[in-house]
C-alpha cells in the first residue's frame, strides 16, 4: 500500500484512504457516512499496520494436491480502542482481525489543562501476551494516547502500535518522546494544534462527529 514510513511513523497515502479522509474532514458529511468512513479508512489502516506480522510455511491440501502456504504466526492480538471516539474505529480492524480480543480504556481529557483523565479500563487478561492495537483516532496532544499506552504497558504487554486517522506534529514528537517503541500508522498528519488542542485543519471533534452529539 502506498505509505511513507519513517521508523516510528507510518502515513498511509494511499488514495482510497485520502478520499475517505477528505470526507471524513468536510464539516457537512452527516453523521452515517463519517461513522462507515471512519471504519473504512481503519480497516485500510489495519492492512498497514499489520503488515510486519510474521508468517510461517503451513502445509495444506488443496483440492488438487498438498501445498505450502503462509499464515500468520505468533503473538494473537488485542484490540484497545479509546473510549469513546476510539469505539467507532473497532468494526474496522475487528473485519480484519476477527479473533482479536478488544480491551477498552476510558480517558477523557479535561478541557482547561487538556490533562487525561482515566475513568475505566478492561482488559483482556492474557494482554501481555498480545500485540496490542491501540484505536484512537486523533493524535492530538499526545497526552491521552501516551496514558493509554501507560495503561497498557503497566500489564506487561511490549508490543504496542497506534492506529490514528489524524495525527499533529505535537502529538507524533510527544508520543515517540515518551514511548518510542509504539508504531504509528496513520491517514493525515495536520499543520498543528489551536489554542484549545484541536488538531487543524482537522475534522473537528471526532466523538461528536461519530455519535451526533453536537
Ligand atoms: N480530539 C478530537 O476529537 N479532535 C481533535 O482535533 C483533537 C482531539
Amino acid at each position: 500500500m502506498t505509505a511513507t514510513a519513517t521508523e516510528r511513523v507510518t502515513h498511509v497515502t494511499h488514495p482510497l484512504v485520502q478520499h475517505k479522509l477528505s470526507y471524513l474532514r468536510e464539516k457537512d458529511t452527516p453523521t452515517v457516512h463519517f461513522r462507515k468512513l471512519v471504519e473504512e479508512v481503519t480497516l485500510l489502516l489495519t492492512y498497514e499496520a499489520t503488515k510486519d506480522f510474521p508468517t510461517e510455511d503451513v502445509e495444506i491440501e488443496t483440492p488438487l494436491e498438498r501445498t505450502t502456504v503462509q499464515r500468520i504466526s505468533g503473538k494473537k492480538v488485542a484490540v484497545c480502542p479509546v473510549l469513546r471516539a476510539g469505539m467507532g474505529m473497532l468494526d474496522g480492524v475487528l473485519s480484519l482481525v476477527s479473533g482479536a480480543r478488544v480491551g477498552f480504556i476510558g480517558l477523557y481529557r479535561d478541557e482547561e489543562t487538556l490533562e487525561p483523565v482515566e475513568y475505566y479500563v478492561k482488559l483482556p487478561q492474557d494482554i501481555a501476551e498480545r500485540d496490542v492495537i491501540l484505536l484512537d483516532p486523533m493524535l492530538a496532544t499526545g497526552n491521552s494516547t501516551s496514558a493509554a499506552v501507560e495503561t497498557i504497558k503497566r500489564t506487561g504487554a511490549q508490543s504496542i502500535r497506534l492506529i490514528a486517522v489524524i495525527a499533529a506534529p505535537d502529538g507524533i514528537e510527544r508520543l515517540g518522546a515518551a514511548h518510542p517503541d509504539v508504531h504509528v500508522v496513520v491517514a493525515g498528519i495536520d499543520r498543528e494544534l489551536n489554542e484549545h488542542g484541536y488538531i487543524v485543519p482537522g475534522l473537528g471533534d471526532a466523538g461528536d462527529r461519530l455519535y451526533g452529539t453536537k
